[in-house]
């Protein structure tokens, strides 16, 4: 196990596509929460790599949402779209020591190969993009702070570091930005469980800190799918209202003098159920370990409290 980090660094890293929803808030309260009640700090990145994604507009309204909901973030916004440079730093490095490597394959070539990449032994003529070589058996069973031991699954293909047409992966600017920021734990959706072992195993051979990681439910739209910001899926109601669904959706219990309070106070009393050792996740995912959870509609919400 690595040494237990000091001080406590969480952080919430939204990508600017959108307003934030359901899903996201979660998210938000969650990591706000655990590393509040820590005495640790809690930081925001925009996660505005992907220019094609994102949308400037959406940057202020995150940072209003989160104060409106009274999540107050520690120093500078960090943004990835202003460090390519360190990205590439990273993706030489581990191509220079043969961990990452060119492949030429199309999508079309894939389907004609049965989704196996011929690259790292037989390097293309153009890069297309470049890919992490994990090697047989070096992805780790797992602990979960709120979901257990988690089994490791190997990626049917080698996961991409930098696309075609630019951008670096979600997997190498989150893992480098975490361990610049010197983030001690990660609460996130559990979308992202299956991309943990990967995350560690770079973090192991680059030689960075594993910080703790804890998922939380995925929230689901009223049509089974799973939430958007880019497909409109933003949260609009009120922050008193989003305090009490979020906090419903982790299985906590609510008090009814607590509804409709302002968001300081929800935020306050959360903080203190947490110190008198309030599970963050009071609920099960029941099985399969990462089942989403329905969103519920504001009229059902109405119904519970007129
Ligand atoms: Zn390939």
């Amino acid at each position: 196990m690595p040494a237990p980090f000091t001080p406590i660094i969480g952080r919430f890293a939204p990508s600017p596509s959108g307003p934030l929803h359901q899903g996201s808030l979660v998210a938000a309260i969650g990591s706000y929460l655990s590393a509040k009640a820590q005495g640790g700090q809690w930081l925001l990145r925009m996660e505005d790599i992907d220019h094609h994604r994102c949308r400037p507009a959406a940057v202020g309204q995150i940072q209003r949402q989160l104060a409106a909901l009274a999540l107050e973030w520690d120093g500078e916004i960090l943004f990835q779209s202003q460090r390519r440079e360190r990205y590439r730093e990273v993706l030489n490095e581990l191509r220079d020591r043969g961990l990452a490597y060119a492949c030429g394959c199309t999508r079309q070539s894939l389907l004609a190969t049965a989704g196996q990449c011929p690259c790292l032994h037989h390097p293309p003529a153009q890069a297309r993009s470049f890919r992490l070589a994990i090697p047989k058996d070096c992805l780790t069973d797992w602990q979960d702070r709120y979901q257990g031991v988690q089994k490791a699954t190997y990626p049917h293909l080698a996961p991409v570091l930098q696309r075609a047409d630019g951008p670096y992966a979600y997997l190498l600017a989150n893992v480098v930005d975490d361990a610049d920021q010197g983030i001690s734990e990660v609460i996130r959706g559990a979308d992202l469980l299956d991309l943990t072992p990967i995350q560690q195993f770079l973090q192991g051979q680059l030689h960075y800190p594993r910080p703790h990681y804890g998922h939380l439910p995925v929230v689901l739209g009223p049509d089974g799918k799973k939430l958007s910001k880019s497909r409109g899926d933003h949260d609009q109601s009120n922050p008193s209202w989003a305090w009490e669904r979020t906090l419903a959706l982790l299985g906590w219990e609510i008090p009814r003098e607590l509804v409709g309070s302002p968001p300081m106070l929800w935020r306050d009393w959360a903080l203190q159920r947490c110190l008198q050792g309030q599970k963050m996740l009071a609920r099960s995912f029941g099985s399969p370990p990462h089942e989403p959870i329905p969103y519920p509609d504001c009229k059902q919400s109405q119904e519970l409290h007129p």
